[in-house]
């Protein structure tokens, strides 16, 4: 079994879970990392969470005139995508993992956000997990908190920041329970 530790950003208006971004870290040191370049800007830009703890750090095409509402996610970036492309670069990095086991931190949302790149539930790709281990649960487990858990240093809402810290985390429970 190899772990694979993932976020996701994404704008959630209660009906739908757009992706912005995922993170993906294995036990096996591979990574993984990708920005939409279809979610929706524009709602984002009006999204005050968002702008100021997730657009920062994804790859922008400044408006040189300096308004910031006007700036856009640079879609020339190494790390920016088409869905379908992310869909199947996720899927080509969960396939490679032998006996791949996902994990995250509050996971409900990120699984849905993850699983929709493939369309509905029905389409999620044979050899992907159907469900995200929640390194919450596991803290629970052990009689722990959130708050007992390692905190992060940097990066904060950036998905691959996130995905490492996810792994850092669960490192610390991984020694929590082998101490018991
Ligand atoms: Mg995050």
């Amino acid at each position: 079994m190899t772990r694979i530790f993932y976020d996701t950003e994404f704008l959630d208006d209660g009906r739908t879970i757009d992706l912005i971004s995922i993170g993906m870290v294995a036990d096996d040191g591979r990574e993984l990392y990708a920005v939409s370049s279809q979610f929706d800007q524009g709602a984002v830009r009006r999204h005050g969470w968002l702008m100021a703890n997730v657009w920062p750090s994804l790859p922008i095409l400044k408006n040189p005139r300096g308004t910031r509402g006007m700036d856009r996610i640079d879609v020339t970036a190494p790390d920016v995508h088409p869905r379908a492309q992310i869909a199947r670069m996720v899927e080509r990095f969960i396939l490679e993992t032998p006996d791949p086991q996902l994990w995250a931190y509050y996971a409900a949302y990120d699984h849905v956000a993850m699983a929709q790149l493939w369309g509905p539930m029905s389409n999620l790709p044979h050899g992907i997990p159907m469900q995200t281990d929640d390194l919450v649960t596991e803290a629970k487990r052990l009689g722990l908190t959130p708050d007992d858990l390692p905190k992060q240093e940097a990066g904060h809402h950036n998905a691959i920041a996130d995905a490492r810290h996810n792994l850092v985390m669960a490192q610390y429970l991984d020694s929590v329970a082998r101490s018991r």
